[in-house]
């Protein structure tokens, strides 16, 4: 094993969505600790990139196991989905800055987009668990319903922090259910349901378009840039 190397046994694959599946990962060595929000960097031996592809924590670092969600795009995550119960998976030590800081803001707002649910979890989760008292917002896009992933996870955890508020928005269905809503998430909507829009912290994770519109749109409504962090999945 390289140093900061890290060889992890999959104890559970559950799946989220027909493409998105969840992997348990344990070590008989105790894990290296992270902070909510963190990446691990996978390696795939025969597979390029040589350095391996970045799949935030989904699980948050009071739980038992580190989990990772993976959705099927393209090679890389087709060879990562075709593991199974027993199976190995090599990453990198946890590593990023996708996260709240302690001084951050009395709001923070989390904009996530499909798969990009990931770094966002794990930070709501652990500040929820922390019992920490700021007010958190997710506003969480997807096309389809069947495309929400940790649609009941995010409920509970709504249902047990009250500070904490669940938007969920639905680009590509015809007939949108409550309690989710139709289209795309709206800058200025959302910017209302603040108590102070412009010193709130931001979180936005997603895919590149969408990380770099919305960031676009929250600087045009006067949102501060050091007010946003970004994380967008490439
Ligand atoms: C910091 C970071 C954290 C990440 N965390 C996660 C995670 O938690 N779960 C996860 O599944 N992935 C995550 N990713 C993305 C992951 O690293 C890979 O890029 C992804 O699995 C696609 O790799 P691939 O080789 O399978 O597909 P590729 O062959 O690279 O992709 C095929 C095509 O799909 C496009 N594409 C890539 N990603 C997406 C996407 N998310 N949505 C739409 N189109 C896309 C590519 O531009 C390319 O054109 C993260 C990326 C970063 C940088």
């Amino acid at each position: 094993m390289k140093d900061s190397e890290y060889t992890w046994t999959i104890a559970d694959k559950r799946e989220e969505t027909p493409n998105v599946y969840t992997f348990s990962l344990m070590m008989d060595i105790p894990r290296p600790n992270f902070i909510a929000g963190q990446y691990l960097t996978i390696k795939l031996p025969g597979y390029n990139p040589v350095e391996g592809k970045a799949y935030s924590i989904s699980s948050a670092p009071h739980e038992k196991h580190v989990t990772l969600s993976v959705k099927k795009i393209g090679n890389f995550s087709a060879e990562i989905l075709a593991k199974e119960i027993g199976d190995t998976i090599i990453t990198t030590a946890p590593y990023g800055f996708f996260y709240p800081e302690e001084d951050d803001a009395d709001t923070l707002v989390f904009l996530a987009g499909g798969i990009g649910i990931t770094p966002c979890i794990s930070s709501i989760d652990q500040l929820s668990h922390d019992k920490d008292n700021r007010l958190l917002h997710l506003f969480y896009s997807n096309q389809t319903v069947a495309d929400i992933v940790f649609h009941e996870r995010l409920l509970e955890l709504a249902n047990q922090n009250k500070n904490f508020a669940y938007h969920s928005y639905i680009t590509r269905q015809a007939d949108v259910p409550t309690p989710h809503d139709k289209g795309r998430i709206n800058v200025p909507d959302i910017l209302e349901k603040l108590p102070t829009p412009r010193s709130a912290t931001f979180f936005i994770c997603g895919g590149m378009y969408f990380t770099r519109d919305l960031w676009k749109t929250l600087r045009s409504a006067s949102i501060p840039a050091e007010n946003i962090y970004t994380e967008g999945f490439f």
